[in-house]
């Protein structure tokens, strides 16, 4: 049995961006390596708040994390939601809906089931789990957040920005790339995709102002057993790692949680449903990479340095 894990960073590049330097710290929070630059005067400040505020946010939205949101409400207890809580909880519902359940957000047994949470598949006697316990674990919904927390954490510090004397900053939570602000010159962000075979990036996106970019990735979380690749993304209708015949998509959206939950909903569609989705929805735009390596863009995302097909309306 070979058994393999890996988080990879997206790669980000800050090509020709802006004239003073910014204030570059890295933390480890979420589970995740995540990287501030900032520019403006309170940029100091501000980045030696991150690290806890980032903090806060998992312990409240961890399904991992003992008295967190999701533990209190699979326990029928009362999580004690603030007002932005409550706001949150109820766009997931939104969300929950709006992609038909393919993000959904009551998988935590079907996550358990899989031994994703304590990694047990690196365990020397770990064993795949049965169809009855899969079909089980699917009857039994309970809350796991796992598919949108990191893009509404870094929506949620890029909107903190909005009090301080901060200009613009790029924040870089594993997968997930949010900008805020414009650059110095004016020209867009500049953002590679990570090339889910490990080579460098796999191509480059252009985004303006204050925007997420978020990936989901069969490579970002996965084990394999007896040859066979299992990955961290679930389809809700079978319990079992979406088969889509995807191996990556990426969001570009004004709002990371948004982003966040259609990267996760679109990866379980695959490419001609999520282009549907796509052609029926006019807040994203996306690029997908099947697995067989080819690259389709939809037409308004900006995407250079890879051959790819757009995806027209
Ligand atoms: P992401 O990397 O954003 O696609 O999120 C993957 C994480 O979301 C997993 O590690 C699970 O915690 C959770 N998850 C898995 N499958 C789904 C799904 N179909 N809908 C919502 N969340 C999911
Ligand atoms: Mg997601």
């Amino acid at each position: 049995m070979k058994r393999l894990t890996a988080i990879f960073l997206i790669c980000f590049l800050l090509a020709g961006c802006a004239s003073s330097e910014p204030v570059s710290t890295t933390v480890f929070a979420m589970d995740t390596v995540m990287t501030f630059h900032l520019w403006g005067d309170d940029a100091e400040e501000v980045s030696s708040q991150y690290a806890q505020m980032f903090q806060q946010i998992s312990n409240r939205w961890s399904t991992q994390v003992d008295g967190s949101i999701p533990c209190a409400l699979n326990a029928g207890e009362d999580p004690g939601l603030t007002a932005e809580e409550e706001a949150v909880l109820e766009r997931i519902q939104a969300l929950y809906v709006r992609t038909g359940g393919a993000f959904n957000p009551y998988l935590r047994n079907v996550m358990e089931v899989w031994g994703f949470y304590d990694q047990e598949y690196l365990n020397e006697d770990y064993e795949l789990p049965t169809a009855e316990q899969i079909a089980a674990a699917l009857a039994d919904p309970a809350y796991d957040f796992g598919g949108v927390i990191k893009g509404y954490a870094g929506a949620y510090a890029a909107e903190q920005l909005l009090g301080y004397d901060v200009d613009r900053a790029t924040l870089s939570l594993g997968g997930n790339i949010q900008t805020f602000g414009t650059k110095a010159d004016g020209s867009p962000w500049l953002i590679g995709i990570q090339d889910p075979n490990g080579g460098d990036s796999l191509g480059i996106l252009s985004v303006e102002g204050t925007c997420a970019v978020v990936t989901s990735g069969d490579y970002q979380r996965y084990f394999e057993y007896d040859g066979v690749k299992y990955h961290h993304i679930i389809d809700p209708e079978t319990g079992y790692p979406a088969d889509s015949g995807l191996c990556s998509v990426t969001i570009i959206c004004a709002d990371g949680l948004t982003a966040d939950a259609l990267s996760t909903a679109l990866f379980v569609m695959g490419l001609e449903e999520g282009a549907e989705f796509w052609r029926s929805s006019d807040d994203f735009e996306a690029v997908f990479v099947t697995t067989d390596g080819a690259i389709y863009a939809t037409e308004g995302a900006v995407l250079s340095g890879c051959e790819y097909e757009v995806i027209t309306r």
